[in-house]
């Protein structure tokens, strides 16, 4: 490919797009055709620390602003995404894969929490107790944290920086945005739709990179806040290396999520809602249900139908019309999910529908990957245990509920699951004793909405705050609590006692 086509990003620093000076790249593939698209600079831990110094310089006069004015720039925010959201979406699919209309939909979930940051003066809202003793009132007030910054995944090139800056903007706090470097333009966009809401310079900063400009953000002392998602090693080690460095951090990390299908459930949609949650974003998705547990007697019949609906997937260029599954992000994920595929063939699993042939005509260097449909896997299995990331499903047969609820519990991850039953005390047991931060009851993908809080337990989220809705507005905020009176005359002697009142 002639490199005069191939686009070359460049940081996002104090209000301007800045050339990267460091001499690493990451390219960047359009995963559709496997082309080389663009290149994005990574930055060193100097290129870094500009990025820092202008949240830094942007900090006091942002935190200063009164909330409402902060929320109009959100709102012109909304405004301006939802008129650019085809553009946005065309990138999203551009770079990562996903069918457009899914592209779109992520941009929606992200829209929903700047929606839900534009209420930020009422979420600001702090407590107050009159007269807690004579004379004495005492008030609760959130402050921001400062500069935060934001470690995201390939998956939601949107909606995932959404989840996070928007409430923080909101807070009174910078931010610093390094995306993933597999498919980063999407927040250079953002950036300038930011910029043209008319937030200040350096209150919202993206920088391209990995583990150079990470380790920097992790480790700077300027920085007071981290938000990260992305796998589970390195969720650990941001979480880790973050509190060390007297950060607060939160980092949701992988999944393996479970959907159980008793035997009263109605199978039809349950099958609707397997196929569409296990393929949708060709299994890119955190939420994606990767195993399904069949209870009783209801596995024949469920993955005799599934099979019938994962042979006939309409699967192509995200660009294409009425297409259900895209292609996988690069070529290095494509290998790692057949790895699985095959090792699943190896571990003894029956592959009932195997992927591993597809061909597009036409797009025969794309990373595609046919749906792929496991039965009879066992829990000791690698392809149960661990999270693949792929279109591939698992179909774990289970005599009873009380067996579904001690396998899903045994798992090391917790971020979703879901029942399917018509049984409402059936799901109500579901839902009181799984451990698992999100759960569905004839929904298979419980992503909440954004004023409520999204976050797994177990491996899926190390921190103790989930990101958007209430959670989010802890994060990025600290709380103080304020204790006064006005007395008419100053003279009053020494105490050297507890206050009672
Ligand atoms: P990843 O962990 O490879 O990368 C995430 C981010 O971390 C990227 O910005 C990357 O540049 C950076 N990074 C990678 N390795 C690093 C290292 N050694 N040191 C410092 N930084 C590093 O994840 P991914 O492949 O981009 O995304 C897929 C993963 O994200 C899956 O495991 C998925 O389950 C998870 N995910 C979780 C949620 C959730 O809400 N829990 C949501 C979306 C994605």
């Amino acid at each position: 490919m002639n490199m005069n086509t191939i686009k070359e990003l460049q940081h996002f620093i104090d209000g301007h797009l800045v050339y990267g000076t460091s001499p690493r790249w990451g390219d960047v593939f359009n995963p559709a055709t496997g082309q080389l698209a663009a290149r994005a600079p990574l930055a060193s831990a100097d290129e870094t620390g500009k990025a820092i110094a202008a949240a830094v310089a942007a900090l006091p006069e942002w935190s200063d602003t009164p909330p409402l004015r902060r929320a109009r720039v959100l709102f012109k925010f909304r405004e301006l995404l939802e008129r650019h959201l085809d553009d946005l979406a065309a990138i999203v699919t551009a770079e990562h894969g996903k069918v457009l209309d899914d592209a779109k939909g992520e941009i929606i979930r992200g829209m929903e929490v700047v929606e839900f940051a534009c209420g930020i003066p009422h979420l600001l809202k702090g407590e107050y107790s009159e007269q807690i003793g004579n004379g004495v009132d005492s008030w609760s007030m959130r402050q921001p944290v400062g500069v935060c910054a934001g470690i995201t995944p390939f998956n939601f090139p949107v909606m995932v920086p959404m989840w996070m800056f928007p409430v923080a903007l909101a807070c009174g706090n910078t931010f610093i945005l390094k995306p993933s470097e597999r498919d980063p333009s999407a927040s250079l966009f953002i950036a300038d739709l930011l910029a043209q809401a008319k937030l200040p310079d350096g209150v919202f900063n993206v920088v391209h990179g990995e583990k150079v400009a990470v380790d920097t953000l992790l480790t700077d002392p300027r920085v007071a806040a981290i938000s990260f998602v992305g796998s589970t090693p390195v969720a650990e080690y941001i979480y880790s290396t973050g509190t060390a460095h007297g950060k607060r951090v939160q980092a949701l990390g992988g999944a393996k999520n479970h959907m159980v299908v008793m035997p009263d459930a109605d199978l039809e949609q349950a099958v609707d809602a397997l196929i569409g949650a296990a393929y949708g974003s060709a299994g890119e998705r955190c939420m994606a249900i990767s195993v399904a547990v069949a209870v009783g007697d209801v596995g024949d019949e469920l993955v005799a139908t599934l099979c019938g609906r994962a042979h006939s997937l309409k699967i192509g260029p995200g660009t294409a019309p009425a297409m259900e599954m895209g292609p996988l992000v690069t070529r290095q994920h494509l290998a790692k999910v057949r790895a699985y595929v095959d090792l699943g063939v190896e571990e003894g699993a029956d592959l009932v529908v195997d992927g591993r042939n597809l061909r597009i005509a036409g797009h025969e260097n794309g990373y595609f990957l046919g749906a792929c449909l496991f039965d009879r896997v066992s829990p000791e299995m690698r392809i149960y245990r661990e999270e693949i990331f792929g279109p591939v499903l698992c179909v774990v047969r289970v005599p009873d509920f009380e067996a579904a609820v001690e396998l899903i519990n045994a798992h090391e991850y917790g971020n979703g699951v879901a029942v399917f039953t018509r049984n409402g005390n059936t799901a109500r047991e579901f839902v009181r004793r799984i451990q698992v931060g999100m759960v569905g009851v004839n929904v298979p993908i419980p992503v909440p909405m954004a004023f409520h809080s999204f976050g797994g337990w177990k491996r899926s989220l190390f921190g103790d705050h989930a990101v958007h809705g209430p959670d989010g507005v802890h994060f990025y905020t600290r709380l103080k609590t304020a204790t006064g009176r006005w007395p008419e005359d100053t003279a009053s002697s020494a105490s050297f006692v507890m206050p009672t009142h």
